[in-house]
């Protein structure tokens, strides 16, 4: 079987006709596999879902019990038959839970990646690359401009201005999922112990990861602290409530946000952010090629984000690429809306070729990235 029958694109999603299944479908299907629980990828009213265990979890804890007619857990590494079709969830290093599927008909060994990382992270399995035919990537940071720097340089950074700044809250923009618990453990990391804060948005999740022996250590909700506790302390919260009424509770915070965009002065700035942390569970320029030469795919196809640049470049590297232009996946920055998702395909209104553009030209008299206001 040719890799064009295994794997079609639909208006709903990637399709495997022999074995009759979508996978992270972006509208209800009768079967869906699903990479993990980004709200881009996993969504309600599916008639039946296969994933990781973690996967089906946290569906729940953000749709209810009831997010699918049937489910279907899927260990590491165990292959499924399904008709003709064998699938296997291998760890793919982005949030708890998440998974590259490999799909396998014949000799022919195809992988969704999903989204993933190769950077470490504390909260989740790492990424294994696996040797396949044809390589599904994403390329949200499919940008040579984009390489993120190590995340224990930018945890410093934070406790640097902490340590600064001993009487201002750090409130720190960091999606619910993945993002706001790998924070939490790489700062543990470091030998941190005083309580963290977390915005009610993330309780449920974070409770989740605890739950499933992340270690977190001391977490404590914002709400339920008076003002004096909050002085000096780290506080997490979803990139919205950075310019909330929310956040005003705080005397003089510090405006951090933890995110591969920080990259880009000129999202700091719209944000309001005073301290851009490049922290991303997404892989970077390096690691997107790196994985790509590690697979030994003959055939690429790039699924949303710099499709262009990182096709450009498997061509000029002697491996035939295709961009697939699929709507409906964002970084969760355009879907990941506290606090809860909607369920909505999200809009791909990120511009970040434009946008790095702009962030190459600093503005006049601007404070330099990485310096916490006075
Ligand atoms: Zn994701
Ligand atoms: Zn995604």
């Amino acid at each position: 079987m040719r890799p064009a029958d295994i794997l079609t694109l639909t208006p709903a999603g990637l399709f495997c006709p022999p074995g009759d299944f979508h996978v992270d479908p972006v509208r209800p299907v009768a079967r869906a596999l699903i990479t993990h629980g980004h709200s881009d990828h996993a969504r309600a009213g599916h008639g039946a879902v296969l994933a990781t265990a973690e996967t089906l979890g946290i569906m729940g804890v953000r749709y209810g019990e009831a997010f699918a007619g049937s489910t279907q857990i899927a260990t590491y590494g165990e292959p499924i038959a399904l008709g003709p079709v064998r699938v296997t969830f291998v760890p793919a290093g982005h949030v708890l839970g998440s998974a590259q599927i490999i799909i396998e008909a014949g000799p022919t060994r195809i992988v969704v990646s999903g989204d993933y990382k190769r950077a470490p992270d504390p909260t989740c399995r790492a990424f294994e690359p696996v040797s396949c035919d044809v390589f599904i990537t994403e390329a949200t940071f499919g940008l040579p401009v984009f390489r993120h720097p190590a995340p224990g340089a930018e945890i410093a950074k934070l406790l640097q201005s902490v340590a600064l700044f001993p009487e201002q809250a750090h409130l720190v923009g960091a999606y619910p999922l993945g993002k706001a618990q790998r924070l939490i453990a790489l700062i543990r990391e470091t030998g941190y112990e005083r309580p963290i804060y977390v915005h009610g948005a993330m309780e449920r999740l974070t409770d989740y990861y605890v739950a499933q022996s992340v270690q977190l250590g001391d977490i404590r909700l914002v709400r339920a602290e008076g003002r004096a506790a909050l002085g000096g302390a780290i506080v997490i919260c979803p990139p919205g409530a950075l310019q909330d009424l929310w956040a005003r509770r705080f005397p003089d915070p510090v405006a951090a946000f933890a995110s591969g965009w920080m990259r880009v002065r000129a999202r700091a700035r719209q944000r309001g952010v005073e301290l851009p942390l490049v922290v991303s569970d997404h892989a970077d320029w390096d690691d997107l090629c790196t994985t790509i030469v590690e697979t030994g795919a003959e055939e690429v196809w790039v699924t949303h984000g710099q499709e262009d640049a990182l096709v450009h470049w498997c061509l000029l590297n002697g491996i035939k690429a295709r961009p697939l232009h699929m709507l409906g996946y964002g970084d969760e920055d355009a879907t990941e809306a506290p606090p809860a998702a909607s369920g909505q395909a999200g809009g791909l209104d990120s511009t970040p070729a434009v946008q790095v553009a702009t962030g190459r030209v600093p503005g006049p008299g601007r404070p330099r990235e990485g310096e916490p206001s006075p």
